[in-house]
């Protein structure tokens, strides 16, 4: 053996290295810019085209790490990222993600990770009594919002299809039906390609004045579909779209969905965590109708990406479709235990439960909900200061945490966002809405603190002349 090879005991003194790195990188995080500055292929080019033959000491493998990788990285735990939705990692899931890396299970089986499995039932369950869910549903964790979705309707093909559609193919079957909102997210277009359902079966349901999808406007288009001849299949409704918060009525749809015997799934994928607050669940009031549900634990509650939770009101349907159980993956005389490969697309699947276990217990739902209701508040008191300076004005409203603003014309907003977010102090995103180039907020970083959200009217008030002097240029 290569005596510079890292053996166990060198990675134990090494993750203590790592350790003090990472509590400097976090203390210090509010000097970083959040959004990285490299340029487009200025890492790669400072690496050797070709991998070495020898060992290199781990000295110099660190050493490249700390000189090439922090610089060019946007910082998602930095306290003033306030673009997309946050993608939170508490330190004590990310505690727990390093014990699981280190054990380095591999969970497809009950058999191959029992302590997995258990937990993740037991996870669960838990997750399911803090939102607030009705005792029916079970679920599983997924890699993302995108897999549930995914899952969700290849079992709506399935089921409408009378479960022939994995086994003939789609060839010779009818035309199937999808329905969202134009607020859904792209994974739901996502899911209608990879499914062979097309992109063009996926019907777009008009929204009224506060962006909901139009219960009635679900039904006409259903009866419409059916006196066309196409075969509706189901429902993905909204629990806080991605691009301004957008939430569908869900009793009321749902209620449609199924006088029309339609599966109904539902993506919370960010505002789901904050259902934790019973104060926020009249937003999803009727989801107890639904037979699937996602919401990201990895967003605004801390668990470390990746964690989607997937509920589902009766996992049989979801089984039958993405569950196949060959010779090899049998487990002897244990026919009846679950096996999470089962319910999803991947035979592999990583050990996610420890997280969830480790965040809940380390800071308690009320720990969890001080933060929520926080970012709420500091949200709306940030989008009335926006109001009031000159040239401001709120597009949308707050839906707990996220709103958009814009300045002037869509020229000056956008010159704007690039001189914010040269600038390094915050990062916020961009997004279209009913037309109109707007700037989203989202406040929801594990640590941001007060004053991290109202740096944002500071960063605004220094940055607006400039913007408005050379709109549409940017300033690098
Ligand atoms: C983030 C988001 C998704 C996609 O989540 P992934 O886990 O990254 O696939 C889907 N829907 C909504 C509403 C989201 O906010």
């Amino acid at each position: 053996m290569d005596r510079d090879a890292m053996d166990h005991d060198a990675l134990n003194r090494w993750s203590k290295r790592a350790a003090d790195w990472l509590r400097d990188y976090h203390a210090h995080l509010r000097e970083r810019p959040v959004r990285a500055r490299t340029a487009p292929g200025e890492l790669a080019a400072r690496l050797p085209a070709t991998p070495p033959e020898t060992a290199e000491p781990m000295e110099r493998i660190f050493a490249d790490f700390e000189a090439l990788v922090p610089g060019a990285m946007t910082h998602w735990q930095h306290p003033r990222f306030f673009a997309y939705f946050p993608a939170n990692a508490a330190p004590a899931s990310m505690l727990a993600e390093q014990l699981a890396n280190g054990m380095a299970a591999q969970a497809m089986l009950w058999e191959t990770a029992p302590a997995a499995t258990e937990l993740e039932q037991a996870m669960i369950g838990w997750l399911r009594r803090a939102l607030g869910l009705a005792g029916h549903f079970t679920g599983t964790i997924q890699d993302s919002a995108t897999t549930a979705t995914l899952c969700a309707v290849l079992t709506m093909r399935e089921r409408a299809l009378g479960w022939q559609g994995n086994a003939a193919g789609l060839s010779a079957q009818p035309v199937l039906r999808l329905y969202a909102s134009d607020q859904t997210h792209s994974s739901v277009d996502k899911a209608a390609r990879l499914s062979g359902i097309g992109q063009n079966n996926l019907v777009r349901v008009a929204t009224d004045a506060g962006m909901s999808m139009d219960p009635d406007a679900l039904e006409a288009a259903i009866v419409q579909d059916r006196a066309d001849g196409l075969r509706p299949a189901g429902v993905v409704l909204c629990t806080g779209g991605t691009s301004v918060g957008a939430m569908d009525r869900i009793a009321d749809c749902v209620r449609v969905a199924r006088a029309h015997d339609l599966y109904v799934h539902v993506d919370a994928a960010w505002a789901g965590s904050a259902m934790i607050c019973p104060e926020f669940r009249h937003l999803w009031a009727g989801v107890d109708g639904a037979d699937s549900i996602v919401f990201n634990p990895h967003k605004w509650l801390g668990a470390q990406f990746d964690c989607a939770v997937q509920f589902l009101a009766d996992p049989q349907p979801q089984i039958r479709t993405t569950g196949l159980r060959p010779d090899y993956l049998q487990t002897l005389g244990r026919e009846e235990i679950t096996n999470f490969n089962e319910w999803t697309v991947p035979l592999g699947r990583r050990f996610r439960a420890l997280k969830i276990w480790f965040l809940l217990r380390a800071y308690g739902l009320e720990g969890l909900r001080e933060r929520i209701r926080n970012h709420v508040a500091w949200a709306r008191k940030l989008a009335e200061e926006i109001a009031v300076l000159p040239g401001f004005e709120i597009v949308t409203p707050p839906v707990l945490s996220l709103f958009t603003f814009r300045f002037r014309d869509d020229a000056a907003t956008e010159a704007l966002l690039r001189r914010i977010n040269d600038d390094g102090r915050i990062y916020l995103t961009q997004t279209r809405h009913r037309g109109t180039f707007v700037i989203r907020v989202q406040v929801g970083q594990f640590d941001c603190t007060h004053d991290d959200v109202m740096c944002v009217l500071e960063v605004l008030r220094d940055l607006a002349g400039a913007a408005a002097d050379a709109p549409g240029r940017s300033a690098s």
